[in-house]
């Protein structure tokens, strides 16, 4: 397998690695649970080549992550898994390497944030008219600080504080829940627009677990990840434990069509999701392309 892409010959790994990086990880500064220090260390044990730190809609993870790298020589890829629409389809996007300080991505991060918050109070505005809840009781309930975003898990906790449900997974089953009449969906970027901005960026841009069957009952379908390409997408996350063998090969397919670059990642949350760092990692050739395309070095 292989073929020529512009200057640079890359040969497609038509198998998972065995070794390599895992550029698809969690942390405290979004769902995760462990610091960007205890990833660091975490990818020391698992003697890994490379980690990225990719928390959700977020940079603010980034100098953790590159003190904790320089001070033990872990080689670290900065990153941000993004979410996005196309059409009303959810799309995660792992944009990687690009210029933090960069006006368009800086603007679609405040932007997708200060949208957030607004849907937030208009759900529990919603739900104050059945429910013992204000907006004031909602913010009580952030315990993370100004690092993350007011969601539905904090509207769920306010709840449970009010004694209306009995813990948070009783009110996500509840009023929390997106099938509730209060549930308003999540403002993204569309997909397209985060691929555009990632490249403005200069940074590397990839379609997360685009086979995932258990995230979505509508994946993107060929026609879209092809046009996704054609605006500049960079590959596909195909080592992904939600991408099932017949996605896989899918995939592998897609990436011979458009050109893109494959990769693999665990998705990795620390303890608040099974996946072990390092179950799927990319191989140092898909590494070294993805730097030469960045706008940002790897920390070495
Ligand atoms: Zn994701
Ligand atoms: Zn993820």
């Amino acid at each position: 397998m292989g073929y020529d892409s512009g200057m640079t010959h890359y040969e497609i790994p038509g198998e998972p690695p065995e070794e390599g990086w895992d550029i698809h990880c969690h942390t405290v500064f979004s769902d995760g649970t462990r610091t960007p220090g205890g990833m660091v260390d975490q990818a020391l044990r698992c003697g890994l080549n490379g980690v990225a730190i990719t928390d959700h809609d977020t940079n603010a993870g980034w100098h953790d992550a590159v003190a904790a790298a320089s001070q033990s020589g872990m080689p670290l890829l900065r990153g941000t898994e993004i979410t996005a629409a196309y059409g009303s389809i959810s799309v995660h996007m792992l944009g990687l390497l690009y210029d933090p300080a960069n006006e368009r991505i800086a603007g679609m991060f405040s932007t997708t944030r200060r949208k957030r918050l607004l849907r937030t109070q208009h759900m529990v505005e919603r739900m104050a008219k059945d429910f013992p809840i204000t907006w004031e009781k909602v913010e009580q309930q952030v315990k993370e600080g100004s690092r993350t975003t007011v969601g539905r898990p904090h509207i769920a906790d306010a709840l449970v504080a009010a004694g209306v449900y009995r813990n948070r997974s009783e009110a996500f089953a509840g009023a929390v829940s997106a099938q509730s009449k209060y549930y308003i969906p999540t403002p993204s970027p569309t997909a397209l627009e985060v691929v555009e901005t990632v490249k403005q960026a200069g940074g590397v841009v990839i379609v997360a677990h685009p086979g995932d069957r258990r995230r979505n009952s509508t994946l993107l379908s060929d026609e879209q990840i092809g046009a996704l390409a054609d605006a500049g997408l960079d590959g596909l996350e195909v080592w992904h434990r939600g991408n099932l063998p017949d996605q896989r090969r899918r995939l592998l397919e897609l990436a011979h069509r458009y050109g893109l670059l494959v990769t693999g990642g665990s998705d990795w949350h620390g303890d608040g999701k099974p996946n072990a760092l390092g179950e799927n990692l990319t191989d140092e050739a898909t590494i070294r392309l993805i730097a030469e395309r960045g706008v940002l070095p790897p920390i070495a």
